[in-house]
């Protein structure tokens, strides 16, 4: 990667050798993959292990989770939260595995709409919950600093599964508990 960073700086007309810009193709391939280390993850090694025994039907819900992820089509990063619940089905999942669950999927190269359904159907799969409800708001870089150009438009996508979809009192109070 390293390689090939020094030649996109080539490529616009900068100089690799230049003292500011020597270490940098190194430094951008490092963080490059940082931030795509989604790829070398997998769930069972993320929630290793960490479901537990409940009779809690009500739900869970995990809100505002930072998340970083990078557009597929531009490679540009785009920034915002994502609000996760469930309603467990005899398992409860670590809180701090759902966060996971999201960090993984968004340290890839995605789409704000797919990147919700995958962490939907990898809690409704791991949990075997009786609804799952995501929702993602972001910021998208490359609406932001190119294109339109449209400064504070936020991206809002979601996903509900099981009780979700189904039970409009459900969803409601997903929806109000988020706001
Ligand atoms: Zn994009």
């Amino acid at each position: 990667m390293n390689e090939h960073y020094a030649r996109i700086i080539e490529a616009i007309g900068e100089d690799p050798q230049r003292h500011g810009l020597r270490d940098t193709p190194e430094r951008a391939a490092k963080a490059m993959e940082y931030l795509t280390r989604g790829y070398r993850q997998s769930v069972e090694e993320v929630v290793n292990g960490a479901l537990f025994p409940s009779d809690c039907s009500e739900m869970v819900l995990v809100k505002d989770i930072e998340l970083y992820s990078l557009c597929e089509h531009h490679l540009l990063p785009f920034i915002g939260k994502a609000h996760v619940a469930y309603i467990p089905d005899g398992k409860v999942l670590g809180l701090s595995k759902v966060a996971r669950i999201v960090d993984m999927y968004a340290r890839r190269l995605q789409i704000q709409e797919q990147l919700t359904v995958q962490i939907a159907e990898t809690l409704r799969q791991v949990t075997g919950a009786a609804g799952v409800g995501v929702i993602i708001e972001a910021k998208h870089m490359c609406m932001m600093m190119r294109g339109v150009e449209k400064q504070n438009s936020v991206m809002k996508t979601s996903a509900m599964l099981g009780a979700f979809r189904s039970n409009q009192a459900t969803r409601n109070e997903f929806l109000s508990l988020i706001r």
